[in-house]
Protein backbone atom coordinates (compact mmCIF):
# COMPACT_ATOMS: atom_id res chain seq x y z
CA UNK A 1 0.00 0.00 0.00
CA UNK A 2 1.40 2.81 -1.33
CA UNK A 3 1.15 6.40 1.62
CA UNK A 4 1.94 10.08 0.40
CA UNK A 5 2.12 12.55 2.86
CA UNK A 6 0.76 15.62 1.19
CA UNK A 7 2.35 18.47 2.50
CA UNK A 8 0.82 21.60 1.23
CA UNK A 9 3.52 24.60 1.86
CA UNK A 10 2.16 27.36 -0.40
CA UNK A 11 1.63 30.63 1.03
CA UNK A 12 -2.11 30.51 1.69
CA UNK A 13 -2.07 27.54 2.93
CA UNK A 14 0.63 27.51 5.33
CA UNK A 15 -0.66 31.18 6.33
CA UNK A 16 -3.94 28.86 8.10
CA UNK A 17 -2.25 25.38 8.32
CA UNK A 18 0.17 23.17 6.60
CA UNK A 19 -1.62 20.24 5.79
CA UNK A 20 0.35 17.33 6.41
CA UNK A 21 -1.54 14.52 6.40
CA UNK A 22 -0.40 10.52 5.06
CA UNK A 23 -2.98 9.86 2.78
CA UNK A 24 -3.50 5.98 1.27
CA UNK A 25 -4.69 6.84 -2.18
CA UNK A 26 -5.11 2.77 -3.27
CA UNK A 27 -8.31 3.23 -0.98
CA UNK A 28 -9.93 4.85 -3.67
CA UNK A 29 -9.30 2.91 -6.83
CA UNK A 30 -11.74 -0.23 -5.04
CA UNK A 31 -14.38 -1.12 -3.03
CA UNK A 32 -13.16 -2.01 0.35
CA UNK A 33 -12.61 -5.68 0.00
CA UNK A 34 -12.55 -6.28 3.57
CA UNK A 35 -16.53 -4.84 3.38
CA UNK A 36 -16.85 -6.28 0.12
CA UNK A 37 -15.72 -9.61 -0.82
CA UNK A 38 -17.65 -10.62 -3.65
CA UNK A 39 -18.79 -7.31 -5.68
CA UNK A 40 -21.55 -7.18 -7.75
CA UNK A 41 -20.77 -8.05 -11.21
CA UNK A 42 -22.35 -7.13 -14.63
CA UNK A 43 -24.30 -10.20 -14.47
CA UNK A 44 -25.62 -9.01 -11.59
CA UNK A 45 -26.47 -5.50 -11.95
CA UNK A 46 -28.67 -6.70 -14.82
CA UNK A 47 -30.57 -9.16 -12.91
CA UNK A 48 -32.07 -6.15 -11.72
CA UNK A 49 -32.96 -4.60 -14.77
CA UNK A 50 -34.12 -8.05 -16.11
CA UNK A 51 -36.23 -8.90 -12.86
CA UNK A 52 -34.52 -11.97 -12.04
CA UNK A 53 -33.28 -10.42 -8.64
CA UNK A 54 -35.79 -8.33 -6.83
CA UNK A 55 -34.96 -4.42 -5.73
CA UNK A 56 -34.30 -4.23 -2.38
CA UNK A 57 -37.21 -1.44 -1.47
CA UNK A 58 -39.72 -3.28 -3.73
CA UNK A 59 -38.42 -6.53 -0.89
CA UNK A 60 -38.99 -3.75 2.37
CA UNK A 61 -42.10 -2.64 0.81
CA UNK A 62 -43.26 -6.24 0.20
CA UNK A 63 -42.32 -7.14 4.12
CA UNK A 64 -44.09 -3.85 5.13
CA UNK A 65 -47.18 -4.58 3.91
CA UNK A 66 -46.93 -8.15 5.77
CA UNK A 67 -46.53 -5.96 9.55
CA UNK A 68 -49.69 -5.18 11.33
CA UNK A 69 -49.08 -3.42 14.46
CA UNK A 70 -50.18 -4.46 17.75
CA UNK A 71 -50.19 -2.93 20.94
CA UNK A 72 -50.54 -6.49 23.24
CA UNK A 73 -47.48 -6.56 25.75
CA UNK A 74 -45.77 -3.13 23.94
CA UNK A 75 -44.17 -1.23 26.26
CA UNK A 76 -42.04 1.04 24.56
CA UNK A 77 -41.42 3.29 21.42
CA UNK A 78 -38.72 4.33 19.61
CA UNK A 79 -37.31 6.15 17.21
CA UNK A 80 -34.39 4.86 15.48
CA UNK A 81 -32.77 8.71 13.69
CA UNK A 82 -30.41 8.12 10.96
CA UNK A 83 -30.08 10.59 8.10
CA UNK A 84 -33.01 12.62 9.65
CA UNK A 85 -31.57 14.25 12.89
CA UNK A 86 -33.85 17.00 13.10
CA UNK A 87 -37.47 17.26 15.05
CA UNK A 88 -39.25 19.42 12.53
CA UNK A 89 -40.83 17.80 10.12
CA UNK A 90 -39.39 14.44 10.60
CA UNK A 91 -42.33 11.90 8.87
CA UNK A 92 -40.77 8.89 11.55
CA UNK A 93 -40.47 10.93 14.44
CA UNK A 94 -43.99 12.33 13.81
CA UNK A 95 -45.33 8.83 13.72
CA UNK A 96 -44.05 7.56 16.75
CA UNK A 97 -45.36 10.24 18.79
CA UNK A 98 -48.69 9.17 17.61
CA UNK A 99 -48.44 5.54 18.11
CA UNK A 100 -46.99 6.24 21.51
CA UNK A 101 -49.91 8.75 21.86
CA UNK A 102 -52.47 5.46 21.02
CA UNK A 103 -50.20 3.11 23.54
CA UNK A 104 -50.29 5.22 26.20
CA UNK A 105 -54.35 5.13 26.12
CA UNK A 106 -53.73 1.15 26.55
CA UNK A 107 -50.77 1.30 28.78
CA UNK A 108 -49.89 4.62 31.30
CA UNK A 109 -46.44 3.05 31.83
CA UNK A 110 -45.64 3.12 28.10
CA UNK A 111 -41.94 5.08 27.48
CA UNK A 112 -41.19 6.82 24.13
CA UNK A 113 -37.34 6.78 23.34
CA UNK A 114 -35.09 7.97 20.72
CA UNK A 115 -32.09 6.17 19.83
CA UNK A 116 -29.08 6.64 17.17
CA UNK A 117 -26.97 3.77 16.08
CA UNK A 118 -23.00 4.15 15.71
CA UNK A 119 -21.38 1.32 13.30
CA UNK A 120 -17.71 2.82 12.85
CA UNK A 121 -17.55 0.30 9.86
CA UNK A 122 -20.13 1.60 8.10
CA UNK A 123 -18.56 4.71 8.01
CA UNK A 124 -15.30 3.29 6.66
CA UNK A 125 -16.90 1.13 4.12
CA UNK A 126 -19.36 4.21 2.98
CA UNK A 127 -16.25 6.49 3.07
CA UNK A 128 -17.75 9.02 5.01
CA UNK A 129 -15.52 12.43 5.94
CA UNK A 130 -14.53 13.53 9.17
CA UNK A 131 -16.45 16.70 8.00
CA UNK A 132 -19.27 14.79 8.09
CA UNK A 133 -19.21 12.94 10.41
CA UNK A 134 -17.75 16.01 12.88
CA UNK A 135 -21.35 17.64 12.13
CA UNK A 136 -23.55 14.83 12.85
CA UNK A 137 -21.74 14.40 16.36
CA UNK A 138 -22.47 18.04 16.62
CA UNK A 139 -25.48 17.27 15.87
CA UNK A 140 -26.64 14.75 17.58
CA UNK A 141 -25.69 16.53 21.04
CA UNK A 142 -27.90 19.37 19.71
CA UNK A 143 -30.38 16.76 19.18
CA UNK A 144 -30.39 15.42 22.68
CA UNK A 145 -31.17 18.61 24.47
CA UNK A 146 -33.82 18.94 22.18
CA UNK A 147 -35.67 16.29 22.55
CA UNK A 148 -34.61 16.28 26.29
CA UNK A 149 -36.93 19.72 26.53
CA UNK A 150 -40.02 16.79 25.37
CA UNK A 151 -38.98 14.49 27.47
CA UNK A 152 -37.19 12.16 25.12
CA UNK A 153 -34.41 10.53 26.01
CA UNK A 154 -31.93 10.13 23.08
CA UNK A 155 -29.85 6.55 23.45
CA UNK A 156 -26.78 5.88 21.76
CA UNK A 157 -25.90 2.54 20.74
CA UNK A 158 -22.66 1.11 19.73
CA UNK A 159 -22.08 -1.54 17.23
CA UNK A 160 -18.62 -2.98 17.57
CA UNK A 161 -17.59 -6.70 16.12
CA UNK A 162 -13.97 -7.97 16.21
CA UNK A 163 -14.28 -8.66 12.04
CA UNK A 164 -15.51 -5.49 10.38
CA UNK A 165 -19.42 -5.95 10.17
CA UNK A 166 -21.80 -3.97 8.24
CA UNK A 167 -25.27 -3.38 9.79
CA UNK A 168 -27.01 -5.11 7.20
CA UNK A 169 -25.35 -8.43 8.39
CA UNK A 170 -27.24 -11.22 10.81
CA UNK A 171 -25.09 -9.72 13.70
CA UNK A 172 -26.09 -6.11 13.79
CA UNK A 173 -30.01 -7.79 14.12
CA UNK A 174 -29.23 -9.88 17.16
CA UNK A 175 -27.10 -6.67 19.01
CA UNK A 176 -30.01 -4.49 18.22
CA UNK A 177 -32.96 -6.89 19.27
CA UNK A 178 -30.53 -7.39 22.59
CA UNK A 179 -30.23 -3.19 22.74
CA UNK A 180 -34.65 -2.95 22.39
CA UNK A 181 -35.13 -5.88 24.97
CA UNK A 182 -32.64 -4.37 27.53
CA UNK A 183 -34.39 -0.90 27.01
CA UNK A 184 -38.09 -2.55 27.05
CA UNK A 185 -37.09 -5.28 29.77
CA UNK A 186 -38.03 -8.13 27.68
CA UNK A 187 -41.20 -6.66 26.31
CA UNK A 188 -42.79 -5.51 23.21
CA UNK A 189 -41.18 -2.46 21.45
CA UNK A 190 -42.13 -0.59 18.40
CA UNK A 191 -39.53 0.82 16.26
CA UNK A 192 -40.28 3.80 13.55
CA UNK A 193 -37.55 4.95 11.04
CA UNK A 194 -37.17 6.61 7.93
CA UNK A 195 -35.96 4.70 5.15
CA UNK A 196 -32.64 5.32 3.45
CA UNK A 197 -32.34 4.18 -0.08
CA UNK A 198 -28.60 3.00 -0.11
CA UNK A 199 -28.24 -0.36 -0.65
CA UNK A 200 -26.50 -1.38 2.12
CA UNK A 201 -28.96 0.55 4.21
CA UNK A 202 -32.07 -1.24 2.15
CA UNK A 203 -30.52 -4.75 3.23
CA UNK A 204 -30.12 -4.09 6.65
CA UNK A 205 -33.83 -2.95 6.94
CA UNK A 206 -34.42 -5.68 5.03
CA UNK A 207 -32.70 -8.45 7.94
CA UNK A 208 -34.63 -6.86 10.76
CA UNK A 209 -38.03 -7.31 8.78
CA UNK A 210 -37.50 -10.48 8.59
CA UNK A 211 -36.29 -11.24 12.17
CA UNK A 212 -38.88 -13.31 13.71
CA UNK A 213 -39.19 -11.70 17.16
CA UNK A 214 -42.65 -10.63 17.46
CA UNK A 215 -41.41 -8.38 20.53
CA UNK A 216 -39.83 -5.99 17.88
CA UNK A 217 -42.05 -4.11 15.39
CA UNK A 218 -40.16 -2.04 12.84
CA UNK A 219 -41.80 0.48 11.16
CA UNK A 220 -40.55 2.49 8.36
CA UNK A 221 -41.52 5.49 6.37
CA UNK A 222 -40.48 7.63 3.34
CA UNK A 223 -39.10 10.67 4.59
CA UNK A 224 -36.12 12.61 2.49
CA UNK A 225 -37.61 12.48 -0.77
CA UNK A 226 -40.44 15.47 -1.15
CA UNK A 227 -42.05 12.34 -3.80
CA UNK A 228 -41.99 9.17 -2.61
CA UNK A 229 -39.81 6.99 -4.98
CA UNK A 230 -41.97 4.56 -6.98
CA UNK A 231 -44.89 7.51 -7.57
CA UNK A 232 -43.14 8.70 -10.48
CA UNK A 233 -43.43 6.51 -13.84
CA UNK A 234 -44.18 7.57 -16.86
CA UNK A 235 -47.25 6.63 -18.83
CA UNK A 236 -46.00 3.46 -19.62
CA UNK A 237 -45.41 2.26 -16.17
CA UNK A 238 -42.07 2.35 -16.39
CA UNK A 239 -39.37 4.50 -14.49
CA UNK A 240 -37.83 7.25 -16.24
CA UNK A 241 -33.95 7.75 -16.75
CA UNK A 242 -34.42 11.55 -18.07
CA UNK A 243 -34.24 13.98 -15.81
CA UNK A 244 -36.81 16.67 -17.38
CA UNK A 245 -40.11 14.70 -18.17
CA UNK A 246 -39.98 13.04 -15.06
CA UNK A 247 -39.15 16.19 -13.26
CA UNK A 248 -42.71 17.65 -15.21
CA UNK A 249 -44.39 14.76 -13.56
CA UNK A 250 -42.44 16.03 -10.59
CA UNK A 251 -44.14 18.97 -10.12
CA UNK A 252 -47.71 17.90 -11.02
CA UNK A 253 -47.36 15.54 -7.73
CA UNK A 254 -46.29 18.41 -6.15
CA UNK A 255 -48.86 20.40 -6.76
CA UNK A 256 -51.18 17.70 -6.22
CA UNK A 257 -50.74 17.89 -2.59
CA UNK A 258 -50.87 21.74 -2.39
CA UNK A 259 -52.89 22.83 0.17
CA UNK A 260 -52.59 26.41 0.37
CA UNK A 261 -50.69 29.91 -1.62
CA UNK A 262 -48.15 29.28 1.54
CA UNK A 263 -48.04 25.32 1.70
CA UNK A 264 -47.03 23.32 -1.30
CA UNK A 265 -45.83 20.25 0.87
CA UNK A 266 -47.65 18.73 4.28
CA UNK A 267 -45.25 19.26 6.74
CA UNK A 268 -45.11 17.08 10.03
CA UNK A 269 -45.03 18.69 13.40
CA UNK A 270 -45.15 17.19 16.97
CA UNK A 271 -46.31 19.08 19.67
CA UNK A 272 -44.08 20.65 22.11
CA UNK A 273 -45.28 18.29 25.26
CA UNK A 274 -43.65 16.10 27.59
CA UNK A 275 -43.83 12.69 26.38
CA UNK A 276 -42.17 11.16 29.59
CA UNK A 277 -41.02 11.38 33.10
CA UNK A 278 -37.70 13.81 33.73
CA UNK A 279 -34.67 12.32 33.42
CA UNK A 280 -31.37 12.86 34.09
CA UNK A 281 -29.57 13.93 30.91
CA UNK A 282 -25.93 12.29 30.70
CA UNK A 283 -23.42 13.63 28.16
CA UNK A 284 -22.78 10.91 25.31
CA UNK A 285 -19.31 8.77 26.30
CA UNK A 286 -18.69 8.46 22.36
CA UNK A 287 -15.78 10.32 20.64
CA UNK A 288 -15.01 10.17 17.37
CA UNK A 289 -11.39 8.00 16.66
CA UNK A 290 -8.52 10.21 15.15
CA UNK A 291 -8.58 7.59 12.09
CA UNK A 292 -11.72 9.79 10.99
CA UNK A 293 -10.87 12.85 11.64
CA UNK A 294 -7.29 12.65 9.98
CA UNK A 295 -7.76 14.12 6.52
CA UNK A 296 -9.01 17.08 8.04
CA UNK A 297 -6.43 20.07 8.50
CA UNK A 298 -6.44 20.58 12.11
CA UNK A 299 -6.85 24.63 12.50
CA UNK A 300 -9.52 24.39 10.00
CA UNK A 301 -12.04 22.77 12.60
CA UNK A 302 -14.44 25.29 11.63
CA UNK A 303 -17.79 23.54 11.24
CA UNK A 304 -20.93 24.85 10.40
CA UNK A 305 -23.60 25.66 13.15
CA UNK A 306 -24.96 22.78 13.47
CA UNK A 307 -28.81 23.17 15.03
CA UNK A 308 -31.55 23.23 13.08
CA UNK A 309 -32.24 26.77 14.05
CA UNK A 310 -28.96 27.70 11.81
CA UNK A 311 -30.37 25.30 9.08
CA UNK A 312 -33.65 27.57 9.33
CA UNK A 313 -31.52 30.80 9.18
CA UNK A 314 -29.78 30.16 6.55
CA UNK A 315 -32.99 29.22 4.13
CA UNK A 316 -34.24 31.97 5.79
CA UNK A 317 -31.10 34.10 4.66
CA UNK A 318 -31.02 32.90 1.06
CA UNK A 319 -34.58 33.30 0.32
CA UNK A 320 -34.20 36.71 1.70
CA UNK A 321 -31.15 37.55 -0.12
CA UNK A 322 -29.71 35.17 -2.72
CA UNK A 323 -32.32 33.17 -4.08
CA UNK A 324 -33.51 35.56 -6.61
CA UNK A 325 -30.05 35.81 -8.23
CA UNK A 326 -29.35 31.86 -7.88
CA UNK A 327 -29.56 31.92 -11.96
CA UNK A 328 -26.93 34.44 -12.31
CA UNK A 329 -24.57 33.20 -9.20
CA UNK A 330 -24.95 29.86 -8.71
CA UNK A 331 -21.86 28.58 -10.71
CA UNK A 332 -19.78 31.64 -9.98
CA UNK A 333 -16.67 30.14 -8.22
CA UNK A 334 -16.01 33.19 -6.07
CA UNK A 335 -19.47 34.06 -4.57
CA UNK A 336 -21.39 31.80 -2.64
CA UNK A 337 -24.61 32.27 -4.89
CA UNK A 338 -26.11 28.94 -3.74
CA UNK A 339 -27.88 27.99 -0.18
CA UNK A 340 -25.12 26.12 1.51
CA UNK A 341 -28.01 24.16 2.70
CA UNK A 342 -26.61 20.76 1.59
CA UNK A 343 -24.85 19.19 4.60
CA UNK A 344 -28.13 20.38 6.73
CA UNK A 345 -30.38 18.34 3.91
CA UNK A 346 -27.72 15.73 4.02
CA UNK A 347 -27.98 14.68 7.45
CA UNK A 348 -31.39 15.43 8.04
CA UNK A 349 -31.45 18.90 9.84
CA UNK A 350 -33.43 20.37 7.79
CA UNK A 351 -36.50 18.76 5.54
CA UNK A 352 -36.69 19.66 1.67
CA UNK A 353 -40.08 20.14 2.21
CA UNK A 354 -39.92 22.71 3.94
CA UNK A 355 -36.97 24.38 1.48
CA UNK A 356 -39.64 23.90 -0.78
CA UNK A 357 -42.61 25.06 1.05
CA UNK A 358 -40.51 28.38 1.93
CA UNK A 359 -38.80 28.82 -1.66
CA UNK A 360 -42.45 28.28 -3.11
CA UNK A 361 -44.24 31.47 -1.45
CA UNK A 362 -41.95 33.56 -3.30
CA UNK A 363 -42.84 31.90 -7.20
CA UNK A 364 -46.69 33.67 -7.27
CA UNK A 365 -48.17 30.27 -6.64
CA UNK A 366 -45.73 28.46 -9.70
CA UNK A 367 -42.99 26.09 -8.44
CA UNK A 368 -42.42 25.94 -12.41
CA UNK A 369 -43.01 28.21 -15.76
CA UNK A 370 -44.68 26.98 -18.48
CA UNK A 371 -41.64 26.77 -20.45
CA UNK A 372 -38.63 25.85 -18.16
CA UNK A 373 -36.41 28.40 -19.87
CA UNK A 374 -38.63 30.90 -18.25
CA UNK A 375 -38.08 29.23 -14.63
CA UNK A 376 -37.27 32.14 -12.38
CA UNK A 377 -34.14 32.11 -9.65
CA UNK A 378 -36.15 30.54 -7.02
CA UNK A 379 -38.30 27.94 -9.47
CA UNK A 380 -34.80 27.04 -10.27
CA UNK A 381 -33.52 26.50 -6.58
CA UNK A 382 -36.80 24.45 -6.39
CA UNK A 383 -35.93 22.25 -9.50
CA UNK A 384 -32.05 21.89 -8.18
CA UNK A 385 -33.77 20.23 -4.60
CA UNK A 386 -36.03 17.59 -7.45
CA UNK A 387 -32.84 16.72 -8.48
CA UNK A 388 -32.16 15.41 -5.44
CA UNK A 389 -35.36 13.40 -5.38
CA UNK A 390 -34.91 12.18 -8.63
CA UNK A 391 -31.39 10.67 -8.24
CA UNK A 392 -32.80 9.04 -5.01
CA UNK A 393 -35.63 7.47 -7.08
CA UNK A 394 -32.99 6.29 -9.83
CA UNK A 395 -31.10 4.64 -7.11
CA UNK A 396 -34.43 2.62 -5.82
CA UNK A 397 -35.50 1.79 -9.34
CA UNK A 398 -31.40 0.66 -10.60
CA UNK A 399 -30.28 -0.46 -7.10
CA UNK A 400 -26.60 -1.60 -8.50
CA UNK A 401 -25.49 2.09 -8.56
CA UNK A 402 -25.17 2.13 -4.83
CA UNK A 403 -23.04 -1.32 -5.18
CA UNK A 404 -20.05 0.55 -6.92
CA UNK A 405 -21.37 0.13 -10.50
CA UNK A 406 -22.07 2.64 -13.24
CA UNK A 407 -25.75 2.98 -14.29
CA UNK A 408 -24.68 2.21 -17.57
CA UNK A 409 -23.00 -0.61 -17.91
CA UNK A 410 -22.16 -0.52 -21.25
CA UNK A 411 -19.23 2.19 -19.81
CA UNK A 412 -17.31 -0.93 -18.03
CA UNK A 413 -15.82 -1.31 -21.50
CA UNK A 414 -13.93 2.28 -21.30
CA UNK A 415 -9.94 1.31 -21.08
CA UNK A 416 -9.59 3.90 -18.08
CA UNK A 417 -6.07 5.23 -18.04
CA UNK A 418 -6.19 4.82 -14.08
CA UNK A 419 -2.70 6.23 -13.69
CA UNK A 420 -1.97 6.79 -9.90
CA UNK A 421 0.19 9.60 -10.10
CA UNK A 422 -1.84 11.67 -12.18
CA UNK A 423 -5.07 11.13 -9.95
CA UNK A 424 -2.81 11.90 -6.43
CA UNK A 425 -1.95 15.10 -8.22
CA UNK A 426 -5.90 15.19 -9.08
CA UNK A 427 -6.51 15.17 -5.41
CA UNK A 428 -3.96 17.19 -3.93
CA UNK A 429 -4.82 19.82 -6.54
CA UNK A 430 -1.23 20.05 -8.25
CA UNK A 431 -2.61 19.18 -12.02
CA UNK A 432 -0.97 22.23 -13.50
CA UNK A 433 -4.50 23.20 -14.14
CA UNK A 434 -5.22 26.11 -12.25
CA UNK A 435 -8.80 26.13 -12.37
CA UNK A 436 -8.80 22.39 -10.95
CA UNK A 437 -5.97 22.89 -8.78
CA UNK A 438 -7.95 25.75 -7.18
CA UNK A 439 -11.19 23.94 -6.58
CA UNK A 440 -9.51 20.47 -5.38
CA UNK A 441 -7.34 22.46 -2.82
CA UNK A 442 -10.79 24.53 -1.29
CA UNK A 443 -12.49 20.74 -1.14
CA UNK A 444 -9.24 19.75 1.05
CA UNK A 445 -9.55 22.98 3.07
CA UNK A 446 -13.21 23.18 4.16
CA UNK A 447 -14.83 20.14 2.70
CA UNK A 448 -17.27 21.90 0.45
CA UNK A 449 -17.17 23.16 -3.08
CA UNK A 450 -20.11 24.39 -5.70
CA UNK A 451 -21.88 22.26 -8.11
CA UNK A 452 -20.24 24.21 -10.99
CA UNK A 453 -16.88 23.25 -8.84
CA UNK A 454 -17.62 19.31 -8.92
CA UNK A 455 -18.74 19.39 -12.69
CA UNK A 456 -15.41 21.20 -13.45
CA UNK A 457 -13.37 18.73 -11.53
CA UNK A 458 -15.38 15.32 -12.08
CA UNK A 459 -15.12 15.94 -15.97
CA UNK A 460 -11.85 16.78 -15.86
CA UNK A 461 -10.26 13.52 -13.65
CA UNK A 462 -12.87 11.28 -16.20
CA UNK A 463 -12.05 12.93 -19.45
CA UNK A 464 -8.97 14.43 -19.54
CA UNK A 465 -7.31 12.38 -17.22
CA UNK A 466 -9.28 9.58 -18.06
CA UNK A 467 -9.75 8.18 -14.84
CA UNK A 468 -12.54 5.85 -13.55
CA UNK A 469 -14.76 8.24 -12.11
CA UNK A 470 -15.36 5.74 -9.02
CA UNK A 471 -12.25 7.00 -8.19
CA UNK A 472 -12.93 10.86 -7.85
CA UNK A 473 -16.57 9.69 -6.60
CA UNK A 474 -14.72 7.49 -3.19
CA UNK A 475 -12.58 10.61 -3.07
CA UNK A 476 -16.00 13.28 -2.55
CA UNK A 477 -17.72 11.12 -0.44
CA UNK A 478 -14.33 10.78 1.89
CA UNK A 479 -13.95 14.31 2.06
CA UNK A 480 -16.94 16.52 1.11
CA UNK A 481 -19.01 17.59 4.11
CA UNK A 482 -22.46 16.51 2.38
CA UNK A 483 -20.94 13.62 1.18
CA UNK A 484 -24.37 11.94 0.20
CA UNK A 485 -24.19 8.69 -2.13
CA UNK A 486 -27.15 8.72 -4.20
CA UNK A 487 -26.32 12.76 -5.55
CA UNK A 488 -22.71 12.04 -5.78
CA UNK A 489 -23.01 8.75 -7.35
CA UNK A 490 -25.67 10.94 -9.71
CA UNK A 491 -23.47 13.94 -10.60
CA UNK A 492 -19.72 11.59 -11.02
CA UNK A 493 -22.38 9.64 -13.50
CA UNK A 494 -23.37 12.77 -14.80
CA UNK A 495 -20.25 14.36 -15.70
CA UNK A 496 -18.55 11.45 -16.88
CA UNK A 497 -20.79 10.26 -19.14
CA UNK A 498 -21.63 7.13 -17.71
CA UNK A 499 -24.39 7.75 -15.66
CA UNK A 500 -28.29 8.31 -15.79
CA UNK A 501 -29.50 11.18 -17.47
CA UNK A 502 -25.87 11.88 -18.32
CA UNK A 503 -23.68 14.45 -20.69
CA UNK A 504 -23.12 12.95 -24.00
CA UNK A 505 -19.62 11.35 -23.66
CA UNK A 506 -18.51 14.26 -26.37
CA UNK A 507 -18.85 16.80 -24.10
CA UNK A 508 -16.16 17.42 -22.44
CA UNK A 509 -15.58 20.59 -20.13
CA UNK A 510 -12.81 23.64 -21.94
CA UNK A 511 -11.16 23.99 -18.85
CA UNK A 512 -10.31 27.43 -20.03
CA UNK A 513 -13.75 28.12 -20.77
CA UNK A 514 -14.85 27.57 -17.78
CA UNK A 515 -12.21 29.49 -15.86
CA UNK A 516 -13.67 32.08 -17.99
CA UNK A 517 -17.05 32.12 -17.76
CA UNK A 518 -17.16 31.82 -13.94
CA UNK A 519 -13.67 32.93 -12.83
CA UNK A 520 -13.36 35.86 -14.81
CA UNK A 521 -10.58 37.48 -13.09
CA UNK A 522 -9.10 35.08 -11.28
CA UNK A 523 -10.01 35.61 -7.99
CA UNK A 524 -10.76 32.08 -6.82
CA UNK A 525 -8.18 30.79 -8.77
CA UNK A 526 -5.86 33.17 -6.72
CA UNK A 527 -7.32 32.72 -3.46
CA UNK A 528 -6.57 28.95 -3.64
CA UNK A 529 -3.10 28.74 -6.33
CA UNK A 530 -0.97 31.55 -4.49
CA UNK A 531 1.42 30.41 -6.52
CA UNK A 532 -0.42 32.53 -9.36
CA UNK A 533 -0.79 35.89 -7.32
CA UNK A 534 1.88 37.87 -9.04
CA UNK A 535 2.43 35.82 -12.19
CA UNK A 536 1.26 37.80 -15.16
CA UNK A 537 0.74 35.67 -17.57
CA UNK A 538 4.35 33.22 -16.79
CA UNK A 539 4.09 29.98 -15.12
CA UNK A 540 5.47 30.73 -12.27
CA UNK A 541 8.36 28.01 -11.38
CA UNK A 542 6.70 26.61 -7.91
CA UNK A 543 3.50 25.71 -9.91
CA UNK A 544 3.66 22.30 -11.56
CA UNK A 545 3.31 22.34 -15.17
CA UNK A 546 0.26 20.43 -16.51
CA UNK A 547 -0.38 17.45 -16.66
CA UNK A 548 -2.10 16.93 -19.67
CA UNK A 549 -3.01 18.98 -22.65
CA UNK A 550 -6.14 20.13 -23.05
CA UNK A 551 -7.16 19.43 -26.48
CA UNK A 552 -5.17 16.21 -26.99
CA UNK A 553 -6.70 14.66 -23.53
CA UNK A 554 -9.63 16.04 -25.09
CA UNK A 555 -9.31 14.12 -28.31
CA UNK A 556 -7.66 10.91 -26.51
CA UNK A 557 -11.23 10.85 -24.24
CA UNK A 558 -13.45 11.23 -27.08
CA UNK A 559 -11.74 8.04 -29.06
CA UNK A 560 -11.58 5.69 -25.79
CA UNK A 561 -15.06 6.90 -24.96
CA UNK A 562 -16.75 5.85 -28.47
CA UNK A 563 -14.40 2.65 -28.66
CA UNK A 564 -16.58 1.75 -25.65
CA UNK A 565 -19.90 2.99 -26.02
C1 LIG B 1 -19.72 15.28 -9.27
C2 LIG B 1 -20.81 15.75 -8.31
C3 LIG B 1 -20.86 15.23 -7.02
C4 LIG B 1 -21.86 15.65 -6.13
N1 LIG B 1 -21.89 15.12 -4.85
C5 LIG B 1 -22.87 15.50 -4.00
C6 LIG B 1 -22.94 14.96 -2.68
O1 LIG B 1 -22.13 14.10 -2.29
N2 LIG B 1 -23.91 15.42 -1.85
C7 LIG B 1 -24.83 16.36 -2.25
O2 LIG B 1 -25.70 16.75 -1.45
N3 LIG B 1 -24.81 16.85 -3.50
C8 LIG B 1 -23.86 16.47 -4.38
N4 LIG B 1 -23.83 17.01 -5.64
C9 LIG B 1 -24.90 17.95 -6.05
C10 LIG B 1 -24.60 19.44 -5.79
O3 LIG B 1 -23.33 19.75 -6.28
C11 LIG B 1 -24.67 19.82 -4.31
O4 LIG B 1 -25.88 19.38 -3.76
C12 LIG B 1 -24.59 21.33 -4.12
O5 LIG B 1 -23.39 21.81 -4.66
C13 LIG B 1 -24.67 21.67 -2.64
O6 LIG B 1 -24.53 23.04 -2.41
P1 LIG B 1 -25.78 23.93 -1.99
O7 LIG B 1 -26.53 23.30 -0.88
O8 LIG B 1 -25.29 25.31 -1.75
O9 LIG B 1 -26.66 23.85 -3.31
P2 LIG B 1 -27.93 24.69 -3.80
O10 LIG B 1 -27.66 25.08 -5.21
O11 LIG B 1 -28.29 25.75 -2.86
O12 LIG B 1 -29.07 23.58 -3.88
C14 LIG B 1 -29.94 23.29 -2.79
C15 LIG B 1 -30.01 21.80 -2.59
O13 LIG B 1 -30.52 21.15 -3.75
C16 LIG B 1 -29.87 19.89 -3.92
N5 LIG B 1 -29.10 19.91 -5.16
C17 LIG B 1 -28.62 20.98 -5.81
N6 LIG B 1 -28.01 20.61 -6.95
C18 LIG B 1 -28.10 19.27 -7.01
C19 LIG B 1 -27.66 18.29 -7.95
N7 LIG B 1 -27.02 18.62 -9.06
N8 LIG B 1 -27.90 17.00 -7.67
C20 LIG B 1 -28.57 16.62 -6.56
N9 LIG B 1 -29.02 17.51 -5.64
C21 LIG B 1 -28.79 18.82 -5.87
C22 LIG B 1 -28.94 19.72 -2.73
O14 LIG B 1 -29.62 19.02 -1.72
C23 LIG B 1 -28.66 21.15 -2.33
O15 LIG B 1 -28.27 21.28 -1.00
C24 LIG B 1 -22.84 16.60 -6.55
C25 LIG B 1 -22.77 17.10 -7.86
C26 LIG B 1 -21.77 16.69 -8.72
C27 LIG B 1 -21.72 17.27 -10.11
Amino acid sequence: MKRTVISSSNAYASKRSRLDIEHDFEQYHSLNKKYYPRPITRTGANQFNNKSRAKPMEIVEKLQKKQKTSFENVSTVMHWFRNDLRLYDNVGLYKSVALFQQLRQKNAKAKLYAVYVINEDDWRAHMDSGWKLMFIMGALKNLQQSLAELHIPLLLWEFHTPKSTLSNSKEFVEFFKEKCMNVSSGTGTIITANIEYQTDELYRDIRLLENEDHRLQLKYYHDSCIVTPGLITTDRGTNYSVFTPWYKKWVLYVNNYKKSTSEICHLHIIEPLKYNETFELKPFQYSLPDEFLQYIPKSKWCLPDVSEEAALSRLKDFLGTKSSKYNNEKDMLYLGGTSGLSVYITTGRISTRLIVNQAFQSCNGQIMSKALKDNSSTQNFIKEVAWRDFYRHCMCNWPYTSMGMPYRLDTLDIKWENNPVAFEKWCTGNTGIPIVDAIMRKLLYTGYINNRSRMITASFLSKNLLIDWRWGERWFMKHLIDGDSSSNVGGWGFCSSTGIDAQPYFRVFNMDIQAKKYDPQMIFVKQWVPELISSENKRPENYPKPLVDLKHSRERALKVYKDAM
